[in-house]
């Protein structure tokens, strides 16, 4: 069966990680007709804006899209291509797995959490104002709708993946009235997941209590902004930007991309690590049923970061994106062959 799916492959870093993550996807046995669509800086010199309308259509027409990192203009009159994507897609859940990878330095071994981020509103609903040469305001907008599915989501997923444990962030002590509403709404979820642990904290101890012992979190259910900031304290526990993959999940479409950005400062030089791209490549693929094809991705880029040799500079070697990708393509061919030959 071809699967057709969107390939955003987006600013920056973009277009060499899109290119590692298809060529490992070719690789993994699963046949993708990739629908190139172009969004962000390079969208707007080309068709005068961000987000062209044929980026949604696609992606609504095909159900599922891989999409790398976009940069959004500086200056007034653009909104955040992520931010609006989000919205148009109504994609509610952003979430991100962050586990420890064999071979990567980091401070902890066995960090294994699951991060649900709502994904369409809080301060990213983009309600602000100057109100006067001095003054800037910004609404923090929290609504019982998106917080109850996107708690229900976090609990059903606890359920299905046999977690224990969900903890949710919060300031309710200062916000009482919309970080209250959010935490009213995930209680409402716990009450119908008795089997599985929840737990509040407040944000500022979560970031202390995460650095101090991750190991203590399972899934952490989180409002937009706070999910954006601890998504990449996570993704310094175990080994950087560069390893960590996303979904954004609505009830009819997904779109898949790491958690890093375009990271501009390096793009064009074959020094991006693809690692994220080709994880969220993977995530796509087990989404859509392919789930075959997704572990070989998985097991292949795993075993090229035990080896920690044909790595990327970011984790400490002297390997090129395409290297990597390459690395991790003759790693999936030779467990193939090993597998054929038993
Ligand atoms: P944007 O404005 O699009 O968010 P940014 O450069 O501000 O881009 P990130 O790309 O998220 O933010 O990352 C910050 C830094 O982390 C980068 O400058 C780069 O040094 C590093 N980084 C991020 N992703 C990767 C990657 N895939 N491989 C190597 N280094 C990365």
């Amino acid at each position: 069966m071809i699967h057709k799916v969107t390939l955003i492959p987006g600013d920056g870093i973009g277009p060499e990680v899109a290119e590692a993550a298809c060529a490992v996807v070719e690789a993994s046995g699963c046949q993708v007709e990739w629908e190139v669509v172009e969004a962000g800086e390079g969208a707007l010199a080309k068709y005068g804006t961000t987000l062209p309308n044929r980026v949604i259509d696609s992606i609504r027409e095909n159900g599922v899209a891989l999409k790398g990192p976009v940069t959004t203009p500086i200056g007034e009159g653009f909104r955040s291509v992520n931010v609006s994507l989000r919205q148009w897609l109504d994609l509610y859940a952003n979430v991100r797995p962050v586990a420890s990878l064999a071979g990567i330095q980091s401070r902890y071994e066995k960090v294994d959490l699951v991060i649900f981020r709502e994904n369409t509103e809080d301060l990213y609903a983009g309600i602000e104002r100057r109100v006067d040469a001095d003054t800037a305001e910004s609404i923090k907008k929290i609504t019982r709708r998106a917080s109850e599915r996107i708690a229900r989501a976090a609990f059903n997923f606890a359920r299905e993946e046999g977690r224990k444990k969900v903890t949710a962030g919060h300031k309710a002590n200062i916000m009482k009235l919309s970080d209250g509403l959010f935490l009213e709404c995930a209680r409402k979820a716990a009450a119908e997941f008795p089997e599985i642990t929840y737990e509040e904290v407040i944000v500022d101890a979560l970031c202390m209590r995460l650095v101090l012992n991750p190991l203590d979190f399972d899934v952490l259910l989180l409002p937009n902004l706070y999910g954006d900031i601890l998504s990449d304290l996570c993704a310094g526990l175990v080994g950087g930007l560069g390893v960590v993959p996303g979904a954004n999940l609505g009830d009819k479409v997904a779109v898949f991309e790491p958690v890093h950005g375009s990271a501009p400062q390096i793009a064009g030089r074959d020094l991006a690590n693809p690692t994220a791209m080709i994880l969220s490549a993977a995530m796509l693929l087990r989404h859509i049923g392919e789930t075959e094809a997704a572990g070989r991705i998985e097991e292949g880029t795993r075993a090229v970061l035990a080896a920690g040799i044909a790595v990327t500079p970011d984790l400490g070697g002297k390997t090129g994106t395409r290297g990597m990708a390459a690395a991790i393509i003759a790693e999936m061919e030779r467990s193939l062959a090993h597998a054929g030959a038993r």
